[in-house]
């Protein structure tokens, strides 16, 4: 029997990126995916592909998150895993001094709120079911000084981070796991797009990774659908990282 057979997998940001190469996984594994996406053209492809069901959502709306758990328990009777992972990086350097109120509130908003809300409206379910497993994407940024200069990013990852320890702890007894994965820097559409307007940035970041290269997608999948799975059923409250060895070094 496959390691997440049958199980329910909501993945936010399922349309592109870790999240799309997470469905694929999560898919092969046996899951039944809830491919979640702002974007509806990338979302219903990566749905179609896996074999599973899209749903439009923009994870800062918290009605839209709480209508998305209810609707998939409604649907499929149970949610196994979700993995809160959209996110985005502003487009510049969002330096302490240049980055206004607006830009920060819009980048703490889908990167941090967005997991407070959908583990606020996914718990009340696995509580009710005694089980399940959730995964928070922060970031390596959120444990070391990076020099990306990216304020808000680089807090609204920390935050995550905090955020999945705490509710680790709080719900270790109810048979609740809830991680954070730290990838290092993966060649997604969300990275390669930074990189492409500032090519010497790509330079400063490779030098930084021991492995001397950018992460696959599929290797912070393999990650996620381990944390997912009863391998890791000891596992609660960590930071998972994935990283080339950055933090590391
Ligand atoms: P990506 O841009 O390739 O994919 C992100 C997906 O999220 C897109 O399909 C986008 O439409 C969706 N999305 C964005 N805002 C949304 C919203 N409000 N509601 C619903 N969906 C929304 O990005 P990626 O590189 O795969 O990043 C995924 C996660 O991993 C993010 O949280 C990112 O911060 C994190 N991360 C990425 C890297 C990296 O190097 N790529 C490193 C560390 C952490």
């Amino acid at each position: 029997q496959a390691r997440l057979q049958d199980r329910v997998a909501v993945i936010t940001g399922a349309g592109s990126g870790i999240g799309l190469a997470t469905a694929r996984r999560f898919a092969s594994e046996g899951a039944k995916v809830v491919a979640v996406d702002l974007n509806p053209d990338a979302g219903k492809a990566a749905a179609k592909e896996v074999g599973g069901e899209f749903v439009a959502v923009d994870v800062a709306d918290e009605e839209a998150v709480k209508a998305l758990f209810d609707g998939v328990v409604e649907r499929h009777g149970r949610v196994d895993i979700a993995f809160n992972n959209a996110g985005i990086s502003p487009p510049d350097d969002d330096s302490i001094l240049d980055t206004g109120i607006e830009a920060w509130e819009r980048v703490l908003k889908v990167n941090t709120t967005s997991v407070y809300y959908c583990c606020k409206y996914v718990i009340p379910h696995m509580l009710a079911q005694g089980k399940g497993s959730i995964i928070n994407t922060a970031s390596f940024v959120a444990l070391l000084g990076a020099a990306t200069s990216q304020i808000a990013y680089t807090a609204s990852k920390g935050a995550v981070l905090s955020m999945t320890r705490e509710l680790g702890v709080q719900f270790a007894r109810q048979g609740i796991r809830v991680n954070a994965l730290c990838p290092g820097p993966i060649a997604t559409p969300l990275l390669m797009e930074l990189f492409a307007k500032d090519p010497e940035r790509a330079a400063r970041r490779l030098v930084h990774v021991p492995m001397g290269r950018f992460g696959n997608p599929e290797e912070i999948a393999g990650a996620v659908a381990f944390l997912a799975s009863d391998d890791a059923s000891f596992i609660t409250a960590s930071t998972f990282v994935v990283d080339g060895g950055i933090t590391g070094a």
